[in-house]
């Protein structure tokens, strides 16, 4: 198609939600976009999708899941093709506009495209005044094959998930909630209840293709361009736009036997989740921190998980042996119905109007000598309030299952647990002290070795925080984000390479 034709489609996106404004280019004086050609005007590259420039269309990609940071970026991409993605970043690296993939991820087949948002808790995904692109844009399933899987970046663990089963194969490790977007989750890290066995998702992706800050398409995996696999996973998008990934997968197994174990004392709780994990009972070990029935205290679940054919039973006693808790329920249910078991848990969230709201969440993982101090701390600080409708995971992990370098865990020790508030707090709770407090929190964790998710709300993060956050890999994340963006346009709602 000719240029003039495409960038026409730009000018009637744009011009979608009312009054009809040629945008023509890119004005590279003003930094703005313009209705009329001259001397200083960058056309718009031609593409094979769309741009928003202007009106509601913008509005979706303005905030996030977090509701706690709001920016309107400057256009909207939704990539017709991988060409776009590399001419839309190749024109905004010439003109130093900042670009964010935003993941556009949720229940598409339940809530339709309004329920579409970035699963993001702090503006991570926004481009900050930049161009924001639309990741539902390239989200097919390629192809499922045994072992392996083709998917387009934007598309969810939920059709992933979906596509595997009809094949027999699914994702080793899934997160909780399935409609997150496949490249948002690996740019994070993506953990679930299998991090024991597999390591987090980026610890099993095989092939990855990135569009680079200077727009170039590079296909990245443990043998070819390794220091850019190595940078984009659990890198934050900081040094490129995941397109395409090919994602390992396992054999699925037909029952799920789901154990949960209750205590009222911290101590035997993770007293018993390390005893599990040493012995590697279970396929999947999670954990939450619950309020009492009366709602005067904490109490501590353990949700463990044995997966078996169907038709088979699993050895309950010797699954349970020697540990204590108060309280034991089991439930069999397919593998399917454990694997979507969040969706009814976030349609009542909604239904309820808990998810509209602003969720200050906080993510942290500790080594295991400090987990006790945190928790105890924690306990004392949270209250039934802070936490509203949502729950605490708190649950350990092998350190030397996750090897994706930018994963990053507290180094020393071989269990680590992990902290993840996942608030969804009431109409009128005050969201200014819930980040003051995560931030203490966050201090606190810093202190005692921990580490922060990426993902989460930590308010105030300076250059020296991040410093320390990498430690010794500082320098290699660094020359990574010279190599692969020089313009620094890329995600800069991470706040990582802010100066
Ligand atoms: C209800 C709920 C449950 C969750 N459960 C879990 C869980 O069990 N485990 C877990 O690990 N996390 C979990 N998360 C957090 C989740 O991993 C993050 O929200 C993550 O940001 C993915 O969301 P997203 O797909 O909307 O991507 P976004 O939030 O939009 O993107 C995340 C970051 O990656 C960048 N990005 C997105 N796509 C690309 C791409 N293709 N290329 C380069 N950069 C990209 C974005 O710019 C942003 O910086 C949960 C979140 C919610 C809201």
């Amino acid at each position: 198609m000719s240029r003039s034709g495409l960038s026409r489609r730009a000018l009637l996106a744009g011009a979608g939600a009312g009054a009809v404004t040629a945008v023509v280019g890119w004005n590279t004086s003003t930094a703005a976009w313009a209705t009329e050609s001259g001397a200083d005007v960058a056309e718009l590259p031609s593409l094979d999708g769309t741009v928003t420039l202007q009106g509601d269309g913008l509005e979706r990609f303005s905030s996030d899941f977090g509701h706690l940071v709001t920016a309107r970026p400057r256009a909207v991409l939704r990539p017709g093709s991988v060409r776009d993605v590399q001419r839309l970043v190749a024109f905004a690296r010439r003109h130093r506009i900042p670009v964010a993939v935003n993941g556009q991820s949720g229940d598409l087949a339940q809530l339709g495209a309004a329920g579409l948002e970035s699963h993001s808790s702090y503006g991570q995904a926004n481009p900050r005044g930049g161009i924001a692109i639309d990741a539902r844009g390239l989200s097919r399933v390629v192809s499922v094959r045994p072992g392996r899987a083709v998917v387009e970046a934007g598309a969810t663990w939920a059709q992933v998930t979906e596509a595997g089963l009809a094949a027999g194969w699914v994702p080793p490790v899934l997160t909780d909630y399935l409609h997150l977007s496949v490249g948002g989750t690996l740019s994070v890290g993506g953990i679930g209840g299998a991090v024991q066995r597999y390591g987090m998702q980026v610890d099993n992706v095989l092939e990855l293709d990135v569009v680079t800050g200077t727009g170039e398409l590079v296909t990245a995996s443990p043998t070819r361009n390794r220091e850019l696999f190595e940078a984009v996973l659990a890198g934050g998008g900081q040094v490129g736009v995941i397109v395409r990934v090919t994602l390992a997968l396992v054999k699925v197994r037909e029952r799920a036997h789901v154990f949960s174990l209750y205590y009222d004392d911290l101590d035997a709780y993770l007293a018993d989740q390390e005893k599990v994990l040493a012995g590697r009972r279970f396929d999947l070990q999670v954990g939450d921190v619950v309020r009492s029935a009366d709602g005067s205290r904490w109490r501590y679940k353990a949700e463990l998980v044995a997966f078996a054919d169907a038709g088979r039973t699993v050895d309950r006693t010797a699954l349970l042996a020697g540990l204590v808790p108060v309280e034991t329920e089991v439930v069999e249910q397919s593998w399917r119905e454990y694997a979507f078991r969040v969706d009814g848990f976030a349609g009542y969230l909604r239904a309820a109007g808990f998810w509209s709201l602003p969720k200050p969440w906080l993510s942290v993982f500790l080594p295991a000598s400090s987990a006790r101090a945190f928790m105890a701390r924690a306990a004392e600080v949270l209250t039934a309030a802070d936490l509203g409708a949502g729950l605490l995971l708190f649950y350990p992990y092998l350190r030397s299952k996750v090897k994706a370098p930018l994963a990053v865990l507290p180094g020393q020790q071989e269990v680590g647990w992990h902290f993840d508030l996942l608030a969804f707090p009431g109409p009128g709770s005050d969201s200014a002290a819930m980040l003051e407090r995560n931030r203490r929190l966050y201090d606190l964790a810093v202190e005692l070795g921990g580490k922060r998710y990426l993902i989460g709300a930590v308010p105030g993060m300076t250059r020296e925080d991040w410093r320390r956050h990498y430690g010794g890999q500082w320098e290699k994340v660094a020359r990574a984000k010279r190599r692969f963006d020089p313009a620094g346009i890329l995600t800069p709602g991470q706040g990582i390479h802010a100066s």
